[in-house]
C-alpha cells in the first residue's frame, strides 16, 4: 500500500502506485488539455509530483516537448543564474564485498586491481586535486567492512580536510559509501561531510535483487531506506540518483521523485542533489549486457523534467557523460558537474600502469580542469568553487528556505565570482584566465544587492592582493 510518509521502502516506493503512474501516464499522454495544465502548473514554479511528471515523460508531442525544454531552460535561469558548481571525485578503495553486475568493483571480478588509499596516498591524491584548483570532493569507496570500516573513512575525511598545500584546501567533503548504520551516519555528520550520496541504482526491488545477488547491498529495503538513517543521524543534506540502463527509465523516474516526496514529507526537506548516471563500460563490464539503455534526446528529457519537477534541487552531471551531452543538459537544468575526473584509486597523482586498472568506469570526458573551466566560460556559464552553504551551516531547511525566498542569489553569484577570481589566481592557464578576468567585470553588475556588489568587489580585489576565502 503506498503511503508516502511510511518508514518502509516497500509503502513509499510502492511497486503498485509506479505501476499505476505509468498506465495512468499511459491513458493521459495525448491529453493535451491535461499536459498544458500541468506545464501551466509547473510555470509557477511550484514543481509537480511523481504522477503529473510521468505524464510529461509519457507526452511525445514535439510541440509541448519543446515547451518543456524552455521551461527547463528558464527555470535553470531563474534559480540557479549562469553559475555550475565545480567539483571532483575522489576513489579511497576499490575493495567491495558486493555483487553488484554492472560495476567493476564487485567482489567476484578478477579483471581489476584492488587497491586502498593509505593517508598518505590520500595526502598525493588531496595535493595533486588542489593544484588543479578543486576544493569540492566527492570520496567514493566500496563496501568492506574489513578494508573500508568506517574508521577508515572518517580518518580519511580528517585527513583530507586537514591538508593546505600553497593557497589549496578541500572546503567541502560529500561522501559516497554504502548504506549504513544511524550510528555511523552520525559519526559522518561530527566528522564534517557535506552531502551524503548513495544513488539507488534501481527502484525496481525484484530486478535490484537480481542485480545485487550477493553481499549486503542485496537487502532492498536496507539500501533504500538508508536515507531516512541519514537524516536521524543528523545529515540534512542528501544526493538522491538512479543508475540510468538497469531497468525502464520511466519506472526509475517515477521511484525517483517518489523517494524525493518521501524524503519531503517525512523530514520536511527533500533531496539536495539528484544524480543522473548511465550504465557506463568498465573492466569486465559490458553496458550493452543491460537492454534498458536509454537515448540522449531521452536522457535529455529525463534531466529537463526533474528540473522543472524539484526546481530545489540540484542536479549532477559526471564525466561519465561526453562533452556534447554535458553541453545540452547543462542548459537544460544541471548546476554540478565534475572536471578532470579519475575514477580509478590513486589515479590523480600517478597515471594508473596499463596492467592495474581500477577505474569504475570509463571517463568520456577527458579534458583537463582548466580546458573544462575555460568551455564552461566561453559557453557563458560562470564556474564556481563555491562551498559556502555548507560551511555557514546553510543545510537542510536553512538551505532551502534561503532558496525558496530568492535572496540565495545574493550569495551564489557574488561566491562565484570569488571563487573563480581564486582559481584564475592560483590555477588558471594565461588564456583561461584572461576570459576569467572579463567574465568576473561583466558579471559583477549582475549581483542584485547593491552592497553586496560592493563588498564583493572589495574582496575581488582583496584576492589579487593574496586574500583567500571569503564568502556570503
Ligand atoms: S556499485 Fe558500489 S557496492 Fe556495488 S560493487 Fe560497485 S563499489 Fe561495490
Ligand atoms: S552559495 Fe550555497 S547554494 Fe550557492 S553555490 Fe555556494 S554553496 Fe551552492
Amino acid at each position: 500500500m503506498y503511503d508516502v510518509k511510511s518508514m518502509k521502502a516497500e509503502e513509499f516506493i510502492s511497486d503498485e502506485e509506479i505501476r499505476e503512474t505509468l498506465a495512468y501516464a499511459d491513458e493521459n499522454c495525448e491529453n493535451l488539455e491535461l499536459v498544458d495544465a500541468l506545464l501551466k502548473k509547473a510555470e509557477a514554479r511550484k514543481g509537480l509530483n511523481h504522477r503529473e511528471a510521468s505524464v510529461l515523460l509519457a507526452c511525445q508531442d514535439p510541440e509541448r516537448i519543446q515547451r518543456m525544454y524552455r521551461l527547463a531552460e528558464q527555470i535553470k535561469k531563474d534559480f540557479y543564474g549562469n553559475r555550475i558548481v565545480m567539483f571532483a571525485p575522489l576513489y579511497l578503495s576499490d575493495y567491495c564485498v558486493n555483487g553488484c553486475v554492472y560495476c567493476p568493483y564487485h567482489a567476484g571480478n578478477r579483471l581489476i586491481a584492488r587497491k586502498k588509499l593509505s593517508q598518505e596516498e590520500i595526502r598525493r591524491e588531496v595535493i595533486a586535486l588542489q593544484d588543479m584548483g578543486h576544493k569540492r570532493l566527492a570520496i567514493e569507496a566500496g563496501e568492506d567492512p574489513v578494508n573500508n570500516p568506517i574508521e577508515y573513512i572518517l580518518e580519511s575525511i580528517k585527513t583530507i580536510y586537514s591538508i593546505q598545500h600553497k593557497n589549496g584546501a578541500i572546503r567541502r567533503v560529500n561522501v559516497n559509501i554504502a548504506a549504513t548504520t544511524v550510528e555511523d551516519y552520525r559519526k559522518l555528520k561530527e566528522a564534517g561531510i557535506g552531502t551524503y550520496i548513495l544513488f539507488q541504482e534501481t527502484y525496481h526491488k525484484e530486478s535490484y535483487e537480481k542485480l545485487h545477488p550477493t553481499g549486503p547491498k542485496h537487502n532492498y529495503a536496507w539500501h533504500t531506506e538508508a536515507m531516512d538513517r541519514a537524516m536521524e543521524g543528523g545529515i540534512d543534506d542528501v544526493g538522491l540518483g538512479v543508475l540510468f540502463g538497469l531497468e525502464m527509465y520511466r519506472y526509475e523516474f517515477a521511484g525517483l521523485l517518489m523517494h524525493a516526496e518521501h524524503l519531503e514529507a517525512v523530514h520536511g526537506v527533500g533531496p539536495h542533489t539528484i544524480s543522473v548516471p548511465r550504465v557506463k563500460r568498465a573492466e569486465g563490464i559490458d553496458p550493452s549486457a543491460f537492454d534498458n539503455g536509454i537515448s540522449d534526446d531521452i536522457f535529455a528529457k529525463i534531466c529537463a523534467l526533474i528540473r522543472i519537477c524539484v526546481p530545489y534541487t540540484g542536479m549532477i552531471i559526471s564525466t561519465r557523460e561526453s562533452q556534447a551531452v554535458r553541453e545540452k543538459v547543462i542548459r537544460l537544468g544541471v548546476s554540478q558537474i565534475s572536471g578532470a575526473s579519475r575514477t580509478s584509486v590513486g589515479g590523480y597523482a600517478e597515471e594508473e600502469p596499463e596492467d592495474e586498472c581500477s577505474e569504475q568506469f570509463d571517463v568520456s570526458d577527458k579534458r583537463t580542469l582548466d580546458e573544462v573551466v575555460r568551455w564552461l566560460m566561453d559557453l557563458g556559464y560562470i564556474p564556481s568553487f563555491c562551498t559556502a552553504c555548507y560551511r555557514e551551516g546553510r543545510t537542510g531547511d536553512r538551505f532551502m528556505s534561503l532558496c525558496k525566498s530568492g535572496q540565495i542569489q545574493n550569495c551564489c553569484h557574488p561566491n562565484a565570482l570569488m571563487t573563480l577570481k581564486e582559481y584564475l589566481m592560483d590555477y588558471a592557464s594565461a588564456e583561461t584566465r584572461e576570459v576569467g578576468e572579463k567574465l568576473i567585470q561583466a558579471e559583477l553588475a549582475n549581483i542584485p544587492r547593491e552592497r553586496t556588489r560592493e563588498i564583493c568587489a572589495e574582496h575581488l580585489k582583496q584576492i589579487e592582493e593574496g586574500q583567500r576565502d571569503f564568502r556570503f
